[in-house]
């Protein structure tokens, strides 16, 4: 999108706004699936959790898109936006098995990730068909907050717990349809996804009626210059000759499934915020804008950069910055950052602002979430409202003291 578009959209909507290009999730979405052409059988589940906006699942829907999820929740929201329950995966850690079973009930393609539920799931539906989640113990990922796979991570059941695994599988009588591993966000380097994969393949054969096996995601895109991106290309070339052949040996065209967040919807993101304070101490020259962690929390929580550009003057000479914003605490997006000169008023850009960015906003320090659009066809179609004070009081229920004390006061006089 051009620095023309991004800001009439603010002027249109108000700031600070998300606003995310339908043209870039369904190129990335294509760049995928080209990828892997080779593949008779190819399934890509978006990760709802990166950008869950009712909108954009149904724009994946209209790609031919399944989806990912990890809660109850991203399974209503999917089935609301008009998914089919069976291109719908339910992927969760940690939660409860009642609501493992509510969505099976649901008609969702289930996924466990530990042995004790496993069981319990399988002695009580022995019928429903179960994915399991295998931890492959491959350090992969680019920071240990999104690093899923290593050996002491929660997530899946171990490669070395086979033997348990199976006896499970064999007392229950389950039926184990899929076979799965998502090794963590941010995978640098092909050969390590490649060796994952080997590790998940030799694990599949222990299973006599697999339908698909998913390589989850981690996919990593480019946030800075310099930045190394996945080839995805190469790792389809290599991942498809190699599955194809692993059908061969199974004697079974299965399926090859996916379930990428980041690498679908982030570039496709803008945060357009407006400079409110430029403010010269001695050390530094900050720009604080109408926004902080509670609209975007990544740069705080992961250490990520995103790059942060200057719509309003973006020929202005560059000039070094500390981006920050107006909540009580520290929320630097940016540190001694070379930005186009910053004058009060400015509206800044941050990209890669479509995934894991607005899915993780709060209301911290009584701010309202920001509103959201979506620009397809060559134009701006508002998706969420911005929120107003109704919303920060809904489900709050004010206790009225006087009444209380009234009504003690009576009891002690009587
Ligand atoms: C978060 C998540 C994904 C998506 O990860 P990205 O890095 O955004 O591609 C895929 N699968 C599962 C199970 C996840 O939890």
């Amino acid at each position: 999108m051009t620095n023309d578009q991004l800001l009439a959209l603010a002027e249109a909507f108000g700031n600070p706004l998300y606003v995310y290009d339908s043209k870039k999730i369904t190129s990335q979405y294509n760049r995928l699936t080209n990828a892997f052409k080779g593949v008779k059988n190819l399934r890509v589940n978006y990760a709802v959790k990166a950008l869950s906006n009712i909108s954009v699942l149904k724009l994946f829907n209209t790609l031919g898109s399944g989806l990912d999820t990890v809660s109850i929740q991203e399974v209503q929201l999917g089935i609301h936006a008009g998914f089919l329950p069976e291109k719908i995966i339910y992927t969760p850690n940690g939660v409860s098995l009642e609501e493992i079973e509510q969505v099976a009930a649901l008609g969702v393609q289930i996924n466990i990730d530990n042995l004790s539920v496993l069981e319990q799931f399988g002695a009580r539906h022995p019928k429903v068909p179960v994915c399991i989640r295998i931890n492959p113990h491959v350090m992969a990922g680019g920071n240990s907050k999104i690093s899923v796979g290593h050996i002491d991570s929660k997530f899946g059941i171990s490669i070395h717990q086979m033997p348990h695994l199976l006896r499970i599988i064999e007392n229950t009588k389950m039926n184990i349809n899929g076979i799965h591993m998502h090794t963590g966000s941010d995978i640098l380097d092909i050969e390590v996804f490649l060796y994952a994969s080997e590790i998940l393949f030799e694990a599949a054969k222990n299973f006599k009626n697999l339908e698909f096996i998913d390589f989850g995601s981690g996919f990593k895109v480019p946030y800075k210059d310099g930045d190394i991106e996945t080839n995805v290309e190469e790792l389809g070339e290599k991942l498809t000759a190699r599955f194809n052949n692993f059908c061969q040996e199974y004697g079974k065209e299965l399926v090859l499934a996916f379930e990428p967040g980041k690498f679908l919807v982030s570039q496709a993101g803008y945060f357009l915020a407006k400079v409110n304070v430029v403010k010269q101490t001695t050390s530094t020259v900050f720009a604080q804008i109408e926004s902080g962690f509670n609209h975007l929390i990544r740069p705080m929580f992961y250490n990520a950069q995103h790059r942060i550009e200057n719509l309003s003057n973006p020929e202005g000479r560059d000039r070094f910055y500390s981006v920050v914003g107006y909540i009580c605490e520290t929320d630097t997006f940016a540190s001694n950052r070379r930005i186009a000169e910053i004058k009060e008023g400015d509206i800044l850009c941050f990209y890669n602002a479509g995934a894991y960015c607005f899915t993780m906003a709060s209301n911290y320090n009584s701010r309202y979430r920001p509103a959201e659009v979506l620009w397809h066809n060559n134009q701006g179609h508002l998706i969420t409202k911005r929120e107003t004070f109704e919303d920060l009081i809904r489900n709050q229920i004010p206790i009225d003291f006087s009444e209380i004390s009234a009504k003690k006061t009576a009891k002690s006089q009587a």
